[in-house]
Order: C-alpha cells, then sequence, then structure tokens
C-alpha cells in the first residue's frame, strides 16, 4: 500500500515508481512497438504497444490515482481523448455540452460526430434549470468545464452529475484547467474525467497529449477497448514527459495560483481595467460553488480595458508575456478569444455571452510576480489612446 496520504507525494510516487529491475527512480522510455514472446500464447503481459506500453501504463496508472478512479488512458492529445470517450455513445444518442466548453469539442460534435447520428445539445450549465430542460430521454451524456474559458464559468459539478444520473446519463467533466491538484470530479460524483494534458499537467509547453479516467470498473473495459480499437494513443517518449511534467504539478500549481490571485487583485484595482473574470476572486461568478468544489480560484484569468485603451496596442507592446493560444505553461501566456480561441463564433453569439472583442485573457505563469505586474503596467500605459 501506498505511504503516503498527501496528492503532494502522490504526483512524485504514485502510480509506478521507478524500475525495478535496475532500481533507477525514473520509469524508463520502452520505446519499442512490441515484444518478444518466449512461445505460443506465452508473453510477458505486453504484447504490441498500441494495446500496452510499461511507460504509457505508468502515465495511465499515475492519473488514475491523482483523480481517485479505477483506470487511466493516455491518447495523442486532448481531442483524442475526447474523441475516444464520445465513442462510447451511438447513433441516436445526444450529448448535452455547456455552452462555453473547449472549442475542439463543440466542433468534433458538430462536424465530426452528428455526421455518425450523435447529437448534441448546447445548454447554459451554470443554470440548473434550463440545464435541466435539455436533459431528453436520448441524451446519454452531459460534458461540462468549470471553470470555463474564456469567462472563466463555474459550474456546479456535484450538481451536474446528480442531475446527468437522475436522467440516465454520464457525467463527463473536461477538467483540463483545474487539474486533480485543485479539483477532482470523480469525488464530485462525475463518471468520466478527460484532459488536455498538453496543459498544466505537462506544463512545459512541450507536449501534446490527453488522458481519460474512469470511476467504474465496466467503463474502464469499454474505455480500454475503444482505446486500443480506435489507436489514438500516446507514445512512450511523450507519456515520459508527461510523467516528469506531472512530478512537480504541486509547486507549480501553487506558484501559478499565488500569481494569479495578485494579478486578480491588481487588475481590480487598476483604474483601465472595466472588467475581470477570475474564479477565485469574491465578486466572481460561481464564487462560492467554486471554493467548495475546487481547492482555490485556479490560474487563468480574463479582463477588459476600458474605453480609451487600445488592445492592439497592449498585445503588442508586452515583452516578457508572450502572445499564443494554449495555457497552463510555465511562462505566462497573453490570448485574445475574440480572434483566436472563439474565432469560429459569430461576433453577435459571442457578445451576447461575454466574450467581447476587448477581452483578454492570461494564462498566468510562475514567473515572478513582479515582472509580470511590470510587464502588465508598461503595457496597459502603451495601449492609452
Ligand atoms: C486545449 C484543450 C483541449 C484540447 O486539447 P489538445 O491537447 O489541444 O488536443 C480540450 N479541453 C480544454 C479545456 C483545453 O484547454
Amino acid at each position: 500500500m501506498a505511504s503516503y496520504q498527501n496528492i503532494e507525494s502522490a504526483v512524485i510516487h504514485g502510480g509506478v515508481y521507478g524500475d525495478r529491475t535496475t532500481g533507477a527512480v525514473n520509469v524508463p522510455i520502452y520505446q519499442t512497438s512490441t515484444y518478444e514472446q518466449s512461445g505460443l500464447g506465452q508473453n510477458t503481459g505486453w504484447e504490441y504497444s498500441r494495446t500496452g506500453n510499461p511507460t504509457r501504463a505508468a502515465l495511465e496508472a499515475l492519473i488514475a490515482e491523482l483523480e481517485d478512479g479505477t483506470a487511466g488512458f493516455a491518447f495523442g492529445s486532448g481531442m483524442a481523448a475526447i474523441t475516444a470517450v464520445l465513442q462510447l455513445f451511438q447513433s441516436g444518442n445526444r450529448v448535452v455540452i455547456s455552452s462555453n466548453v473547449y472549442g475542439g469539442t463543440y466542433r468534433v460534435l458538430d462536424k465530426v460526430f452528428q455526421r455518425f447520428g450523435l447529437a448534441y445539445t448546447i445548454a447554459d450549465t451554470t443554470d440548473p434549470a434550463a440545464f435541466e430542460a435539455t436533459l431528453t430521454p436520448d441524451v446519454k451524456a452531459v460534458l461540462v468545464e468549470s471553470p470555463a474559458n474564456p469567462l472563466l464559468t463555474v459550474t456546479d459539478l456535484a450538481a451536474a452529475a446528480e442531475l446527468a444520473h437522475r436522467h440516465g446519463a454520464l457525467a463527463i467533466v473536461d477538467n483540463t484547467f483545474m487539474t486533480p491538484y485543485l479539483q477532482r470530479p470523480l469525488t464530485l460524483g462525475a463518471d468520466i474525467v478527460v484532459h488536455s494534458a498538453t496543459k498544466y499537467l505537462g506544463g512545459h509547453s512541450d507536449v501534446v497529449a490527453g488522458l481519460a479516467v474512469v470511476k467504474d470498473a465496466s467503463l474502464a473495459e469499454r474505455l480500454a477497448f475503444l482505446q486500443n480499437a480506435t489507436g489514438g494513443v500516446l507514445g512512450p517518449f511523450d507519456s515520459f514527459l508527461l510523467l516528469r511534467g506531472i512530478k512537480t504539478l504541486a509547486v507549480r500549481m501553487d506558484r501559478h495560483v499565488e500569481n494569479a490571485e495578485k494579478a486578480a487583485a491588481w487588475l481590480k484595482g487598476n483604474p483601465a481595467v472595466k472588467k475581470i473574470y477570475y474564479p477565485g476572486l469574491p465578486c466572481a461568478q460561481g464564487y462560492e460553488i467554486n471554493r467548495a468544489q475546487a481547492k482555490n480560484g485556479g490560474a487563468m484569468l480574463s479582463f477588459e480595458l476600458e474605453d480609451g485603451y487600445d488592445i492592439r496596442k497592449f498585445f503588442s507592446s508586452l515583452k516578457l508575456i508572450a502572445l499564443a493560444e494554449s495555457l497552463g505553461g510555465v511562462e505566462s501566456l497573453v490570448c485574445h478569444p475574440a480572434s483566436m480561441t472563439h474565432a469560429s463564433i459569430p461576433r453577435e453569439v459571442r457578445e451576447k455571452v461575454g466574450i467581447t472583442d476587448g477581452l483578454i485573457r492570461l494564462s498566468i505563469g510562475i514567473e515572478n510576480w513582479n515582472d509580470l505586474r511590470d510587464d502588465l503596467a508598461q503595457a496597459i500605459e502603451g495601449s492609452k489612446v
């Protein structure tokens, strides 16, 4: 049995620790596609690396432990993980997604799964009555994110899972923004957790990967079948990079959040800032719910500048914080949702939900806060018109 109680130790010692053969403290990169069998029908438990690879298996055991699930599955991207999970359903079924799910999740449902007869409904999952009204008998799953991109809206995950179950549907949570260090959806009643491990779990903007974790054994069996049958697996080297990244998850997240809380307070008190969205601020939508279901508000925040500031100039004035898609790496990144992550949504629809042309999203890194503050301050100053 594990000789630790806390997740700060589990990220380092969880799953499969080291290598029994050599005593290496790290799981080796088993860069192999196949495994020699000593005779017909006699294998070592490993047959072919799409089906199973020891480096990937170590990562899968680790994420299952961290999310309090029975089994974990590693995929070549977050979208590959979400795709495999959606393949649990079939033609004639329907999935309810929250109105602000990741754009790629919406796209794969709209442009791919719909062609195969899997329908979807978009719901405001922050409003329980509106949410429940979408749960028609054909709904077999709800897929939610909390906090969700880019306005950091909070959905009550325990209530969402309860609602899903009452209507005979599975509850799926994309936990990319929080990671199991800050929020564990399976303990709140969800059935499946998915991650873009490209973000905080990898943590260094150097790997694209996805993970899924399930709560019960029959789901584990079905997802294992799909992972092997459709084959979107993560390679051994990328599995190693994730194992390595996850070891520092706790310390990284602590610093990410410390900086984000300082950034939120500083932006909130700045007369150039019109609006701020951060679930760790008491004035935020869903603050109390988030506080009950997560350790803190995480490290993503969005804001709008007052009239009289030119956001084009703001972006071009930043010197330390890089303009880029993605999030969750050690370096701070800034993005413009209206023209980048949410460009595919028509402007009227975007503006109605609050994703204005002036919205700026920050992924707060682990640099020294004073340097981040100085960069934000000079860019705000430089964007005055
Ligand atoms: C990035 C992201 C994804 C997609 O993951 P990829 O690794 O880019 O395929 C899914 N969900 C959320 C919340 C994300 O931020």
